[in-house]
C-alpha cells in the first residue's frame, strides 16, 4: 500500500514515541515502524524510579500509555515491519523501504536504538528478568543493590563509571576485567584506583579474570570466575551482577546511507541531532554521544521534531545553521 507522510520514525521506543507524539500533535502525518512490538529495550525491565513524574512504574506500563497518548493524537503505528534500506530521492523526499512496502515523507526520523552486549555465559539469560540479579546499567539500577555484594563486568569508560556508581550504594562490589590494563580513559582510571585504594575501600578488583557463569536458584547467587592466565576457577557469593561490556546499536541497515561511528553508532550534530543526510535525524539510543536513559531518548526524539519544523520552514537551514 505504502503512502507519502510529512515524517516517518524509524522505531517505536522512547525516543521514538516521543517523536510521534510531538509531530502527531503538530498535526503532521506521521508514521511509526516498527520491527517488533513498541516501547523497544524499556519493554524488558519492570522497575524504572528515575522517569520523572513517576516514583516506580514498569516498563510496559509506561510504554502502554505512551503508545495510547500518541495514537490519540493521530500518529499511525506499523508494528512487525522491519525497515530494511533508505534513500534521498531527487525533490529532497526520503523513501523508506520495509520488508513489505515502501514509504516517502518529508523528514524521517531515526530510532532504532541498540542493544545491550551479552556476556554469553551460563545464567546470563535467566536471570535477565528484573529483580533477578542480571542488569546491564549502573545508572538504572545501583539503587536496587543497596547493602548488597555485587560483580561488574567491564573495562571502558562506561564500566568504570558505572562501577564507581554503584559503589556508593552496594555494601561490596568485586570489578571483573579480563586484563590488567583498563580501556577507559585516564582520568577514570586514576579514580577507580583511588577508590580501590582507599582503606577499608568497599571495591575489590579482580583482574585478569571473565566470568564463565552466573548461579543461583531462582536469583543471582555467586558468579564463577576464571583467572585467563592459570586458568584457576573462583567463586564469588554475590546478589548480582552488572554487566559492562558494550552496546550494539541496530543501525546495520543504515549502513552507506547516514555516516556511522566505528562502533555503529548515528553521526549527527549533537545541536539539532541532524546527520549528513538533509530531512534525516537521529534520535536516542542509537546516536553517538546518547545517554542511553529513557529520559534523554525522549527528549532526542521530542528535540527533533522541533528541529524538523525547522527544516520545514527552511531547507537551507540544514546547511546553514
Ligand atoms: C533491562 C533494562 C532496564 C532499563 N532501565 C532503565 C531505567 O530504569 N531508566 C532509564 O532511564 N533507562 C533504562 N534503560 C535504558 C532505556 O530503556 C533506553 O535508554 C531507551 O529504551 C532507549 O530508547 P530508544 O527509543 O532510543 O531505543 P530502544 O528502546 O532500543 O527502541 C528502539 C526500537 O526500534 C526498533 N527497531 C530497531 N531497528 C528497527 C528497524 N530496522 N525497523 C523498525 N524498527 C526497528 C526496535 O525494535 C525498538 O523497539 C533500561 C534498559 C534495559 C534493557
Amino acid at each position: 500500500m505504502g503512502g507519502q507522510y510529512d515524517c516517518i520514525i524509524i522505531g517505536a521506543g522512547p525516543a521514538g514515541l516521543g517523536a510521534g507524539l510531538y509531530a502527531a500533535r503538530d498535526r503532521f502525518s506521521t508514521l511509526l515502524l516498527e520491527k517488533f512490538f513498541p516501547g523497544g529495550q524499556i519493554n524488558t525491565t519492570d522497575r524504572i524510579e528515575n522517569y520523572p513524574g513517576y516514583a516506580n512504574i514498569g516498563g510496559p506500563d509506561l510504554i502502554e500509555k505512551m503508545i495510547a497518548q500518541v495514537t490519540t493524537f493521530g500518529a499511525e503505528l506499523k508494528t512487525g515491519t522491519e525497515v530494511m534500506s533508505l534513500k534521498r530521492l531527487t525533490d529532497g523526499r526520503i523513501e523508506v523501504t520495509t520488508d513489505n512496502d515502501t514509504y516517502t515523507a518529508r523528514a524521517v526520523i531515526l530510532s532504532p536504538g541498540s542493544s545491550y552486549r551479552n556476556l554469553n555465559v551460563p545464567g546470563e539469560q535467566e536471570f535477565r528478568q528484573a529483580g533477578t540479579g542480571v542488569s546491564y546499567c549502573g545508572t538504572c539500577d545501583a539503587p536496587f543493590f543497596k547493602g548488597k555484594k555485587v560483580v561488574a563486568v567491564g573495562g571502558g569508560n562506561t564500566a568504570v563509571e558505572d562501577t564507581l556508581h554503584l559503589a556508593k550504594f552496594a555494601a561490596e562490589v568485586v570489578m571483573v576485567h579480563r586484563r590488567q590494563e583498563f580501556r577507559a580513559t585516564k582520568v577514570l582510571v586514576e579514580e577507580l584506583m583511588a577508590k580501590v585504594n582507599q582503606p577499608g575501600s568497599n571495591l575489590k578488583l579482580k583482574l585478569d579474570s571473565t566470568v564463565s557463569s552466573i548461579e543461583g536458584t531462582g536469583k543471582v547467587q555467586r558468579v564463577i570466575v576464571s583467572n585467563v592466565k592459570t586458568g584457576q576457577k573462583e567463586t564469588i557469593d554475590c546478589d548480582g551482577i552488572f554487566i559492562f561490556v558494550g552496546m550494539v546499536p541496530n543501525t546495520g541497515f543504515l549502513k552507506g546511507f547516514v555516516e556511522l561511528s566505528d562502533q555503529g553508532f548515528i553521526r549527527c550534530d549533537g545541536m539539532y541531532l541532524r546527520t549528513a543526510v538533509p530531512g534525516v535525524f537521529a534520535a536516542g539510543d542509537c546516536r553517538v554521544g546518547a545517554a542511553m536513559q529513557l529520559v534523554t531518548a525522549v527528549a532526542d526524539g521530542v528535540n527533533s521534531v522541533m528541529w524538523m519544523k525547522q527544516y520545514f520552514r527552511d531547507p537551507d537551514w540544514w546547511t546553514t545553521a
